[in-house]
């Protein structure tokens, strides 16, 4: 089947989900087989996710949908990931940003390259890979509107949410082999909501888990 009838196919399944139509055609516009290594080009439109080398993974569809969706990301925000990955992620969430940016925070280096060549084949210029540690966030772009967490965390880290605005949201998987899928909304205090259960790469280095 070609790769467009694939993606096609993706976006349908991801609809049944109850996945909004914004972050739908977010997704219709990011070709994710240019985001995974040529030998898993097969699957590149499957709902699970796939290595991508150095012992990671990009994460399925749906959870990039589902976490798009919860963090109701809107033109003109800024937004900081945590674990770059292949950078597509980052991708549909520069999509969702439109005007707006993303810095997108990796920890191994190559893949910082990886996820920057990626971002650059599938034309988008208002992502940023940063080589960091990102579990202390990245101070120097903050406050962010949005905070996307794509590894595992021992907690809702407040390094993140000291560096997000008033009103802004942050999605972080909270856990060891199993998290839970926390949204916390930065009002007066922290609301924070359990959204289920998800199973991430754990979040390495200060404030991580040890490797
Ligand atoms: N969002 C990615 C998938 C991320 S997998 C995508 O769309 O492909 C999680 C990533 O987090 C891995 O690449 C891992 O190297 C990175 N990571 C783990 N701990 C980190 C840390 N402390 N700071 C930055 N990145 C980290």
């Amino acid at each position: 089947m070609e790769l467009e009838t694939q993606k096609n196919r993706l976006i349908g399944e991801l609809r049944q989900h109850g996945i909004s139509e914004r972050v739908l055609e977010a997704m219709r516009r990011i070709p994710r087989h240019l985001f995974v290594p040529e030998q898993e080009l097969r699957d590149a439109y499957a709902d699970y996710p796939l290595p991508i080398g150095w012992g990671q993974t990009i994460s399925a569809p749906h959870m990039v949908a589902i976490m798009c969706d919860l963090l109701d990301i809107q033109d003109g925000m800024s937004i900081l990931e945590i674990g770059a990955g292949s950078g597509y992620h980052a991708a549909v969430m520069g999509v969702l940003a439109g005007s707006g940016h993303v810095y997108t925070v990796e920890v191994i280096a190559p893949l910082a390259s990886f996820a920057r060549e990626n971002l650059k084949k599938a034309g988008i210029t208002n992502v940023t890979v940063v080589v960091e540690y990102g579990s202390l966030g990245l101070p120097r772009f903050a406050p962010y509107d949005r905070i996307s967490v794509a590894a595992a965390s021992p907690e809702i880290l407040d390094t993140l949410t000291g560096q997000l605005k008033s009103n802004g949201k942050l999605v972080i998987p909270v856990g060891k082999n199993f998290q839970e899928l926390y949204l916390v909304t930065k009002t007066n205090g922290l609301k924070k909501e359990a959204k289920g259960g998800v199973v991430f790469v754990p979040l390495v280095g200060k404030k991580g888990f040890p490797y």
